[in-house]
């Protein structure tokens, strides 16, 4: 598909962010102004509450943005998802009869803070691509048993915590716990010394399921909204402690960054690819229907305080086993209804070349081989005052659909965090 022209100001430009192919969804303010639903379309947000408020958006069963969150739309369904987009195209296209009317309520990326896109319902974290299964095994439990026997059958999950999922440019606090290394007589309560992130993609779930009926891989592709890049901290030397036999538990739950555009699956439609070939034949519930991947090149930049940034990872989501919406689907077999508005993570995604795995475990192998960044200091996990951030686009000709940032500073631990 190539660019679709607009009239907004640096729409057109082929390293935009956000070309009319994109249309991403947000929730921003402006200096002490209520958040509100927006779109970014070239270098400006379109307040949506003001455009539909205006009779812009005249959608059936409207209005959908009185709400700073993205559910009410969710919620209305894939017709009204199209009818959205379709009426945003229709006034932002190069020659829009209403261009006069709807300029008045562009407002300028720059002078915009971006909030929380949506009221997180629930927030569920897979582990799904091969190389990062392999990769974390092999450290955790030898290259002999790397792949957990269930690996290539199951999209193995945990469920996480809601209320961890912030947006970017949130701080996150470096957290205690309990902590044993292999040769420790004892755990001991300390802050953790092998912070992390994961590069994930995040899918957002925008129809509901019905308690005790699974979806199909086909409904559940049908289910999803839209996407973010996601960011899931992990500390691992907790997670090395706690995790047998139940999983993840306090490793996981400090936090977990969402970028605060949601790139609509429509958005993404054109940089559809297929899952790899399957080294174990799924069962019959897990077949895919069409290519459930997409082609978005990701990458990890980091920061050290006052320091310039070293991009530190370069992948693609292509590099999962698992597709979201098999994930979703696998989700729903024992019955478990999905809500509008449910978070799925991916799963950290590494591709097979050293330079392209998506957690600093991965890149320092445990910590065994630290790795350097611009200005000669290394890195084994996240120093305190690190910003990492993640980016992310599809490219197409001539333009790209960005995900903008998923960014995060960590700052020190608390001295003392049972202080009152
Ligand atoms: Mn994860």
């Amino acid at each position: 598909m190539p660019l679709m022209r607009s009239w907004v100001a640096g729409a057109n430009a082929p390293d935009c962010d956000f070309p009319l192919n994109n249309l991403p969804y947000g929730v921003f303010s402006t200096d002490g102004a209520q958040p509100r639903c927006g779109v970014a379309i070239g270098d400006s947000v379109l307040d949506l509450r003001a455009a539909e408020a205006a009779g812009l958006l005249p959608l059936a069963g409207g209005p959908y943005f009185p709400a700073p969150a993205w559910n009410a739309l969710m919620a209305a369904g894939p017709e009204t998802w199209a009818a959205l987009r379709a009426d945003l195209i229709r006034l932002l296209s190069d020659g829009a009869a209403q261009a006069e009317q709807v300029r008045p309520y562009l407002v300028p990326l720059s002078a915009v803070r971006m909030h929380m896109p949506f009221t997180v319902a629930e927030y569920t974290d897979f582990y799904a691509s091969k190389n990062h299964a392999f990769n974390v095994g092999t450290m955790f439990r030898g290259p002999e048993n790397a792949l957990p026997p269930n690996w290539l059958h199951i999209p193995i999950g945990y469920n996480g915590r809601a209320s961890s999922v912030v947006v970017s440019g949130t701080d996150v606090r470096r957290p205690w716990g309990q902590l044993k290394g292999p040769n420790d007589p004892a755990p001991r309560f300390a802050p953790s010394q092998r912070f992390d992130i994961e590069l994930e993609f995040g899918a957002i779930v925008g129809q509901p399921s019905t308690a005790g009926r699974p979806v199909t891989v086909a409904e559940a592709e049908a289910m999803i909204f839209g996407y973010v890049l996601l960011n899931d901290w992990s500390a691992r030397d907790i997670q090395a402690w706690e995790y047998q036999p139940l999983g993840p538990f306090q490793a996981k739950a400090t936090a977990t960054t969402i970028s605060p555009w949601i790139v609509t699956a429509a958005a993404l439609e054109p940089f559809r690819t297929p899952t790899p070939a399957r080294e174990k034949e799924l069962l019959p519930y897990l077949a895919e229907a069409r290519p459930g991947l997409y082609d978005i090149a990701l990458e990890v930049g980091l920061t050290p305080e006052g320091g310039t940034e070293t991009v530190i990872s370069r992948t693609n989501y292509r590099e999962m086993y698992y597709s979201a919406a098999q994930q979703l689907a696998h989700h729903t077999t024992s019955g478990c209804a999905m809500r509008v508005g449910d978070l799925l993570g991916s799963g950290t995604i590494s591709g097979p070349e050293k330079d392209a795995r998506g957690s600093l475990l991965e890149l320092s192998w445990g910590g065994k081989e630290p790795f350097t960044l611009e200005g000669g200091a290394t890195r084994s996990f996240i120093d305190d005052n690190d910003t990492l951030n993640l980016r992310g686009a599809a490219r197409g000709d001539g333009y790209r659909i960005g995900f903008g940032e998923c960014a995060g500073k960590v700052l020190p631990a608390l001295a003392d965090p049972y202080a009152r």
